[in-house]
């Protein structure tokens, strides 16, 4: 993919590029009320979904296409946009058909190739923005394989949308973060708009302001948040729908960072902290590979001497005086202990192809 810048002249606004509007498009009240609110915020581009993917059924499932007359009424008395999600081919023809400006695939899409293809095929020859959420699961190359699908069918305007990946370990977030995923996007496609939905991540209200603070210190180019007038009595997502007052006053307080600064005294200044943090990992180095010959000498040793390479106890001390040792130095000690874990780990890998070579007979 070649992306070209697309997305600061399509914004018609100041950057970050802001997305706002309800999970669900549920009423041409609903929709007329976010819209004036929002766009006295100086946002002009709404949200709205139309069909819901919904985990089980029985749930609210989106209004489908009469949502397109209530968008259509809300265009003709405002300036807004309208983004909207789509999951077959049928929904991008229909969506097309109600002239809807924005097109994103929804995390349960992107997983699947197949489906991503034939939206793909149904928007050849049309030019028409494309966000392309994560997958539900946390692979990156499942993510670029939908956005190549969708550029390939002609679509030069596309965009990555970060909402977070499912995992079965409970966390403060409805959907992890995984920030380096999205960031070796970014790396990867440098042009490539990316935009961060801290609704979907967080999963609650009061972690959305955290969330897109995050965003914007990492250099994302906007935000996707849902919005609702009675966010308690949305038919979806209603936990992490904010009302347009409450997006007002986050975005009041949004620290937004330039991505790099000309300053002489900057630039200057972080040359030199830079130099300092490139002598001391070339030291982290040196220091991990002597104590990786350590570990090879232990592992001849425990051959000669036949016994096992991982050591319960040993791992159990080394796992409890570790952090220890950290939180003495004032080091996040969940930093550390995976630190330890994934040097321990290549320990044992080390150990084992020792253990495990032929020692060398003579015929
Ligand atoms: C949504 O945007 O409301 C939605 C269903 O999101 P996702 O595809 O990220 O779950
Ligand atoms: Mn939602």
């Amino acid at each position: 993919m070649e992306i070209k810048p697309w997305l600061a002249d399509f914004s018609q606004t100041k950057q970050p590029f802001i997305i706002a509007g309800p999970c669900s498009a549920e009423s041409p009240e609903q929709l007329l009320t976010i819209a004036r609110e929002v766009q006295a915020l100086g946002i002009n581009t709404m949200r709205a979904g139309v069909w819901k993917p919904r985990t089980r059924p029985n749930s609210f499932e989106g209004n489908g296409t009469i949502a397109f007359e209530w968008i259509d009424e809300v265009k003709k008395s405002t300036a807004i946009r309208f983004a909207t999600e789509v999951a077959t081919a049928d929904h991008v023809e229909q969506a097309l058909k109600a002239g809807i400006d924005i097109l994103w695939i929804g995390a349960r899409t992107t997983v699947n190739p197949f489906t991503v293809q034939e939206i793909a095929d149904a928007l050849r020859g049309v030019q028409i923005p494309v966000l392309v959420k994560n997958p539900i699961n946390p692979e990156l190359a499942l993510w670029i394989g939908a956005l190549e699908r969708i550029y390939k069918a002609g679509i030069e305007k596309v965009g990555a949308i970060h909402r977070g990946f499912s995992s079965y370990q409970k966390s403060r977030y409805r959907n992890q973060p995984y920030w380096q995923i999205p960031l070796s996007l970014k790396s990867q496609f440098p042009d490539l708009p990316l935009i961060a939905d801290p609704s979907h991540i967080a999963g609650t209200r009061s972690l959305i302001q955290e969330v897109s603070q995050k965003a914007m210190d990492l250099g994302y180019d906007g935000l996707m948040i849902e919005t609702h007038p009675d966010p308690d009595h949305a038919l979806s997502d209603a936990q992490q729908q904010i009302t347009p007052a409450s997006l007002g006053q986050l975005l009041s307080v949004l620290r937004i960072s330039k991505p790099s600064s000309s300053n002489a005294l900057f630039v200057n200044k972080l040359e030199g902290l830079r130099e300092k943090i490139d002598n001391l990992d070339q030291e982290l180095i040196d220091t991990l590979a002597t104590r990786m010959k350590l570990v090879e000498q232990i592992g001849e040793y425990k051959k000669e001497n036949n016994v096992t390479v991982f050591q319960l106890e040993r791992w159990q001390e080394i796992i409890q005086t570790r952090p220890e040792w950290a939180g003495k130095q004032q080091l996040a000690i969940d930093f550390i202990t995976e630190l330890f874990k994934t040097i321990h780990d290549e320990s044992i890998r080390i150990q084992t192809e020792i253990v495990n070579k032929e020692t060398p007979t003579k015929s």
